[in-house]
């Protein structure tokens, strides 16, 4: 399509990397794998209206379409390398693609990702990125290595991600980034990939999971794929004063175990390794909170500040009781 947009995406994102051979401008990237790397690879679409709300600032836009794939990285152990995106424009609208770009590149650059191509078609206004990573042969953290025994662990707060989006909807989504509120939104604006956590915990962690559907959703798929249930305590979440200052204590704690788009990471420890993961992550600034143990049997379970086991069925909790 429109050359002039992508030069301008590729102007706006230029990063040289030795294992790029031949980036944009050709009908393929290049690429060099690292010797003893498994590449690692995750794509996740972004459609107006499904995944944003329309009028969304478009560098917001761009930040989040990679800080979501990154996340994913950030998930399996990985290091980011490479990144090809696909947009569907419905108008040729330069102004768009450059402030799209500026935040895509306001990520990419701090982490060394370089875009390496892509594809920009007419369309409604959606966008795909593909990233690109690497992990020491075998080293891949993954959803089905929990065992019974094992301590649940979340990294920094959950419930931001969707409180932000309930004062987006609110407020507009041209609302200021200001206080409590303010913190909530530039959440989920700009959520921050956990890389340097999934990193410590390559080798250390038994499973690993980020949270894009929800606490609840996502420790059940590595339930899932472990073979094994867990129980949380709701009162150990790890709820910010913000969330808990705009929604109140009961509210955040829903927020917390059911909303999505917390980009944080969940993963099990064996219980003996817990504390000194925690320290290892504190020592790259994530902090780290024990919220349950890994059970035998299946699903995940939660149990309130009394002790009582949370019926997860009842009104409310529909959406992601199974
Ligand atoms: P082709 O028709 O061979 O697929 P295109 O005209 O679609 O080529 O793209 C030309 C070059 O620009 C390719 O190298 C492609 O990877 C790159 N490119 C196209 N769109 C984008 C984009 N949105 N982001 C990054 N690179 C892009
Ligand atoms: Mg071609």
């Amino acid at each position: 399509m429109e050359f002039s947009l992508i030069d301008r995406i590729g102007a706006a994102t230029q990063l040289r990397r030795d294992d790029v051979l031949l980036g944009m401008g050709d009908d393929a990237a290049v690429l060099q794998v690292p010797a003893g790397q498994n590449l690692v690879m995750a794509v996740d679409t972004m459609v107006e209206g499904v995944h944003f709300l329309p009028g969304t600032a478009p560098a917001d836009l761009g930040w989040k379409a990679l800080a979501v794939n990154l996340s994913d990285l950030a998930a399996m152990g990985a290091v980011p390398a490479w990144a090809l995106l696909a947009l569907t424009l419905p108008k040729g609208d330069a102004s768009f693609v450059d402030g799209f770009a500026a935040g895509f590149a306001e990520l990419a650059r701090p982490h060394r990702v370089a875009l390496v191509g892509g594809d920009t078609t007419g369309g409604p206004l959606a966008f795909s990125v593909t990233v690109h990573g690497f992990v020491p042969a075998g080293a891949a953290l993954t959803r089905d290595g929990a065992r019974e025994g094992d301590l649940v662990m979340v990294t920094g707060s959950v419930g931001e991600g969707a409180g932000g989006l309930a004062c987006l909807r609110q407020h507009g989504v041209l609302a200021q980034d200001e206080g409590a509120i303010g913190q909530l939104l530039s959440r989920v604006r700009r959520p921050r990939p956990q890389l340097a956590a999934g990193l410590v915990l390559r080798g250390q962690a038994s499973s690993c999971i980020d949270i894009s559907d929800g606490l609840l959703a996502d420790l059940g798929h590595i339930c899932q794929r472990s073979g094994v249930g867990a129980e949380l305590d709701a009162d150990r979440l790890p709820l910010s004063d913000a969330l808990q200052t705009v929604f109140g204590p009961e509210q955040a704690c829903l927020y917390g175990l059911s909303g999505g788009d917390d980009y944080e990471l969940c993963f099990t420890v064996p219980a003996a390794r817990a504390h000194a993961v925690q320290g290892d992550l504190a020592r790259v600034g994530c902090s780290a909170t024990p919220i349950g143990r890994i059970v035998r049997g299946e699903g995940v379970s939660v149990r309130d500040a009394r002790g009582q086991w949370i019926d997860l069925h009842s009104a409310g909790w529909d959406h992601f009781a199974a």
